[in-house]
């Protein structure tokens, strides 16, 4: 299974706390469908103390979010926009924005 989005997108939250605001995505993980997107979904984990660090504590990491909450940011036209799925002379699945027709994945 394929998601619509790629590492490397710019992409915008749909729905959930995030809603509206946009990040770069880090990692997808198409079997799951779901990705990581940079400060997006931020959740608190909090750690054991350990040998390193005695004290615990506390981080704060991107938790993965379904790609379905998700609209990939058109680079060209700089909108969230439905892609097209198209596939190149080569064979290659490729991105075109349904707004300005621009391929996104050259
Ligand atoms: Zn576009």
């Amino acid at each position: 299974m394929s998601t619509h989005v790629k590492k490397g997108d710019t992409v915008v939250i749909l729905t959930g706390k995030d809603r509206g605001k946009s990040g770069e995505v880090i990692r997808v993980f198409p079997k799951k469908g779901d990705a990581i997107v940079k400060g997006i979904n931020v959740v608190t984990r909090h750690l054991k103390p350990s040998m390193v660090n005695p004290q615990g504590g506390r981080i704060q990491k991107e938790a993965p979010i379904d790609v379905s909450k998700l609209m990939v940011q058109c680079p060209s036209c700089q909108k969230p926009a439905r892609m097209s799925h198209v596939r190149s002379m080569d064979g290659r699945g490729l991105r075109v924005c349904k707004k300005c027709h621009e391929q996104l994945d050259k």
